[in-house]
Formats: structure tokens, sequence, C-alpha cells
């Protein structure tokens, strides 16, 4: 590594409405650095950071009740333990590209003008983002600073995954489905194709399965179908989300229980899911497995069920599986959801070895089956971070 390079870094951060998790990495090295992670922001804020080895740091006290103050508090908290790092570039999550944003792209006055657009489309995400932008582009004037967009890997997707059946003027308007947890998805077939780019030749479906959840179906190497579709709400149920549901019962909810946007919104966003399924008991996958109580198995039931059946048509639309991933905080570590998802899909070529799950192996799969089952843990922020390099020019590794 060349001497001009040692010491550079790359911050990458993921403003939502009320956290921010930012992430340091180096120009190489694709293990972070520091990470760090502040909550609740507001009165009762907090944040907290950990070292490359996992271990907390001391943070610099700062003012957690907004995001600059927070962000303020990180950089502090960094600058005190690491004074010979220096920021060469900053990557931001942004949630919403629109239909024009393909790729990552350098943050000008004119990508933000664009980008703030796109609010409408994500009211709930798109604002918070843009405020990390302009957040870091005041702590860090002349850093060169780059958008990556969760909808960017589902863009180049066939017209008729992209639409919805209602009048052609809204397709036209931008009322599309984008589709989301692109960055996931781009993470985890770059993986594929380092360690089994034979199935990243052929039909590959990845189940991302966190708090936030949805599949995609990738066709040599393009997504080709996906669960998410106009909004964050769309395809399985999440922690608290609802997943895929019949326009009617808004109506229903809009014309005979009298409820207003904001009630709805509520609803769908923060009521639903396994939280509202579970009769309340719990958004959290952990929580719902030992409480095996009657209510946490109607949640669990049908989550299993909604990924059971987007698989199926996933397939259907490739022609076929070659390759089923698991990811996501309950893709990697629920043996229990893997085992059951994977259940009676031996028509698929399914059949999981059950030693190998419960061990959580990268290949999970039997030895004879026909379709390879794998769990490749996620990295959304070192594909952020991979393209602040690339913007900052980091030369290749085998040139420095
Ligand atoms: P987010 O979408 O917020 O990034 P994560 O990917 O961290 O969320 O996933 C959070 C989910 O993962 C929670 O439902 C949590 O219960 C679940 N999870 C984490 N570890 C386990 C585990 N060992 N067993 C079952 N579920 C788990």
């Amino acid at each position: 590594m060349t001497e001009d390079w040692k010491n550079r870094v790359f911050l990458t951060l993921n403003a939502g409405s009320s956290s921010l998790k930012v992430a340091l990495y180096g120009a190489y090295d694709d293990t972070p650095i520091i990470t760090g992670q502040a909550d609740r922001i507001g009165p009762e804020g907090t944040l907290k950071l950990k070292d490359g080895e996992g271990q907390p740091m001391q943070v610099v006290a700062g003012d957690l009740t907004t995001h600059d103050g927070a962000l303020g508090a990180a950089i502090a908290t960094i600058r005190t333990a690491r004074p010979d790092l220096r920021l060469a570039a900053i990557g931001h999550r942004v949630v919403h590209g629109g239909a024009q944003y393909t790729a990552p792209v350098v943050l000008t006055p004119e990508v933000m003008e664009d980008l703030g657009k796109l609010s409408s489309f994500a009211p709930l995400h798109q604002p918070h983002n843009l405020a990390g932008v302009r957040t870091a582009m005041a702590a860090f004037p002349g850093v060169p600073q780059v958008a990556c967009f969760d909808t960017a890997f589902h863009r180049g997707q066939p017209f008729v995954n992209d639409t919805f059946a209602i009048p052609y003027r809204y397709y036209e308007q931008g009322v599309r489905r984008y589709g989301f947890h692109g960055l996931s998805y781009d993470y985890v077939t770059g993986e594929l194709q380092r360690i089994a780019p034979h199935l990243m030749a052929g039909r590959v479906v990845v189940a991302h399965l966190g708090n936030g959840a949805s599949m995609c179906a990738i066709y040599r190497g393009q997504s080709v179908a996906s669960s998410m579709g106009f909004s964050a709400l769309d395809g399985l149920p999440m922690g608290t989300r609802c997943g895929q549901i019949d326009p009617g019962v808004l109506l229903y909810m809009l014309d005979q229980e009298k409820l207003d946007t904001a009630q709805i919104r509520q609803i769908l966003y923060n009521e639903s899911g396994l939280m509202g399924l579970s009769g309340g008991l719990s958004n959290d996958m952990r929580s719902l497995e030992a409480a095996d109580s009657p209510e946490a198995h109607r949640a669990i039931d049908y989550f299993v069920f909604r990924i059971q059946r987007e698989l199926g048509a996933m397939a259907a639309v490739m022609g076929g599986i070659d390759a089923l991933v698991f990811c996501g905080g309950i893709g990697e570590n629920s043996r229990v959801v893997r085992r059951r998802v994977c259940e009676r899909l031996g028509w698929m070529g399914i059949e999981i070895d059950h030693g190998l799950n419960a061990q959580g192996s990268q290949i999970i799969s039997s030895e004879f089956a026909r379709t390879t089952v794998m769990v490749v843990p996620t990295h959304e922020e070192l594909v952020i971070a991979r393209a602040a390099r690339a913007v900052a020019g980091v030369p290749a590794k085998e040139a420095a």
C-alpha cells in the first residue's frame, strides 16, 4: 500500500428518522475500523461506537438531540481516538434514486435537488437521508460525498415487475415498483460471484430477512423480480410493516372506519407485521421464537408462508431456481425460520441438511440437493464504502 492511502479513511452514513449509523473503513481492508450508532436522537439520544475489535469506545460528550449534534459527537470521538486518520470521502445510504439513478452518484447541488423531489415517494426515509448528507457536507466541506441507492439494484428489472395495473399515467409519474434493500442484494451478489460464480450465472433468489424484509429474484446477476414495490411496505410481512395487502383493506379503513391517512400509515408501518399478528407480543423474531405461544406461532406461520409463496413465484418467473440465499438478522441467525421455509420444497430441489443449518454454515443444503441453499451475511455499509473508495480514486491493490 502506498503511504498516501495508509491513513486515509472512508466514512459511511445511514441517517434515519431518529438514528444515525456510521462506519469507517480503510482504503483496502473490508473490516471496518470503527462502527457506531446513535439511537433515539432527541432528548433521550444515545451514541455507541466500537473499534475494529468490537470493543466499546469512550464517547466524547456531545449534543445528541439533533442529527448534526450526533454526527459531531461521533466525529469528535473518532478524532480523539485516531488523530492519525484522514477522511478521503463519505458515502451515504439514500433510500430512493427514482427511475433515474441506477448507480452511486457524486452528490452535487443538482443531484441533491433531484433527490429532494423523490421525497414524496419515500416520505419516511428520504428527507432524513438527505438531511444527513447536508449535515456531512457542512461538517466536511470539500470532501467528496457519494449517494448509494437502495433502489438502484432493481432498476433494470422488466417492465412487468416495475409497474402496477393502474392507469398508465401513474407509471409515467414515477409510481413504480422500485424494490428496496438494493445495497444488500448488491453485496450478496458480489459475494456469490466470488465464492460460487456458477450460481451467479444462473437463477438465484435472495431472501433478505431482517426487521425490514424482502426477496429478490436474480437471473444472471440481474434483478428480475422483487417483493418490495413502490414503498417499503409491500411484499413480505416485517417486524411492524404489513407486507402485501389488498388495497380494498385500505378503502375499508378509510370508508368504514373513517381513519385518516396518518392513522392508516401508523397501522401499516408501525402496528402490523409480526407485531400486529402476534397481538402486540413482539416485532422481534428472537422473542417470538422464545415465546412459543399461539400468538407467536401465528405470526411466524404467516411470515414463513409468505416467504414460501414468494419463493415459488420467483422460481416461476425465472423458469427454475439454482440457489436460495438467506441474509439479514433473521436469515443469518434463525435456524427455525430457515428450516421452516425450506420444508416441503423438495419439488424445487430444496432440501437442507439440518446439521449444517443448525451450525449456520455457508452452505446448508444437503449434499445431493439440486438447489444450493446458502447463508451469506450481508454488509450494506461495505457497498457504500466501496463506492466512496471508487469516487476518491483508490488505486487497485496490485498497483498500490
Ligand atoms: P434491520 O432490518 O433493522 O437491519 P436486522 O437485519 O438486524 O434488522 O434483523 C433484526 C431481526 O433479526 C429481528 O427480528 C431479530 O429478532 C432477528 N434475529 C437476530 N438474531 C436472531 C436469532 N439468533 N434468532 C432469531 N432471530 C434473530
